[in-house]
């Protein structure tokens, strides 16, 4: 085949399993490494602008495509009242 892609295996940052993926095309997430969240992103669920530190080592992780939907069909229904990041604020103090 003439525009053969290389797939890659990888492992999905989400749900740890490994997938194939063709990099030019897979869904990246830009992760810091040292919260495990997106550079910006709090433990609360809010976000705040990103420190150079923490934008100079995040790395970017591919997510497979099952937890891609997932993400969608959680942001599409993240108005819902049963799904309320307030729920994660146990320690409101914490960093
Ligand atoms: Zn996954």
């Amino acid at each position: 085949m003439a525009d053969e892609q290389i797939t890659t295996i990888g492992r999905c940052y989400v749900c740890k399993h490994t997938f194939g993926f063709i990099p030019a095309s897979v869904t990246t997430v830009t992760i810091d490494p040292e919260s495990g969240l997106p550079p910006g992103m709090t433990v609360l669920g809010g976000f705040r602008e990103p420190t150079p530190e923490a934008t100079a080592r995040s790395v970017e992780e591919p997510i497979c495509p099952g937890c891609v939907d997932r993400a969608k069909r959680f942001r599409d229904s993240a108005d819902s009242p049963a799904l309320r990041f307030e729920t994660w604020q146990s320690d409101p103090d914490h960093r």
